[in-house]
């Protein structure tokens, strides 16, 4: 029986970092086999691949969020931690205008061309990461014609799903989905073809119901799946199986990397 796949979570932040052993084996015993560890800027790549490296479960992967460009980045630096074994994807990369102070959208645009370029470089997937910016995000990503990728943490509209479905791109749902204000997002998860569903946390921010205001944590995706699970009128069980098929098409070297362990 598959178990489910915490397809977005950051365990190199402080309070998940600290007690990660305990918050993994809450995770197992929530039902989760397999957690992708995002990368948001250069100071903590390395320790995220750490963590990959540390737990047969989990992979990692690389990238610069928009809100770390003027950090700076290293993009020769980049390819070469993309090669790691365990680094499945690019992530998260992408465009937020929501804030006014945040970096100017010149300086994302740049910084997500790069993205883009090392996907297409290292052929790895890559995570988006989209708020108040989609038609520019959508712009640049057909230019560059690469592979499915994943909007995370969807809660734009139904008409945007749309775009994102037809070109062949993956949707994740967090626990946004559980908030009661979010029936239009509910409806969306409804409308979202099983093979290209997939699920996260974004912990240890947005934690579903009950736990919102707490720290969020990946055995937390279980709430996440019986919410997907309620929405559609399928069980649990059908969730895990179906969002974990989709994860492992999606991050391909994730599925090859699995296989290679089985078989040793
Ligand atoms: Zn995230």
């Amino acid at each position: 029986m598959k178990g489910l796949v915490d397809s977005h979570a950051h365990l190199f932040y402080e309070g998940v970092y600290d007690t990660l052993d305990y918050k993994l084996k809450f995770a197992k015993l929530a039902g989760v086999d397999y957690i992708l560890s995002v990368g948001t800027d250069s100071k903590t790549m390395a320790k995220n691949i750490e963590i990959a490296e540390r737990f047969s479960n989990v992979f990692a992967s690389v990238g610069i969020h928009p809100h770390h460009f003027s950090d700076g980045y290293d993009i020769a630096e980049l390819i070469k931690l993309s090669k790691h074994d365990k680094v499945v994807a690019i992530g998260e990369v992408g465009l937020d205008y929501h804030y006014d102070d945040a970096t100017p959208k010149s300086g994302q645009i740049t910084l997500f061309r790069d993205m883009l370029s090392i996907s297409k470089e290292c052929k790895l997937p890559y995570i988006i990461h989209s708020r108040e910016c989609f038609d520019d995000i959508f712009d640049i990503m057909a230019e560059y014609k690469l592979p499915p990728s994943v909007f995370h943490c969807y809660t734009d509209t139904r008409e945007n799903v749309s775009k994102i479905l037809d070109r062949g791109h993956y949707i994740s749902f967090a626990g946004v989905i559980t908030f009661k204000k979010s029936d239009e997002l509910r409806e969306i998860v409804k409308y979202v073809p099983a093979d290209r569903l997939l699920i996260e946390t974004d912990c240890p921010y947005l934690s579903p119901v009950p736990y919102r205001g707490k720290p969020n944590e990946p055995a937390f995706v279980s709430i996440v799946a019986e919410c997907v699970a309620q929405v559609r009128g399928i069980g649990v069980k059908e969730v895990a199986s179906l969002t974990s098929d989709n994860f492992f098409r999606l991050f391909q070297k994730a599925a090859s990397y699995t296989a290679q362990q089985q078989s040793t």
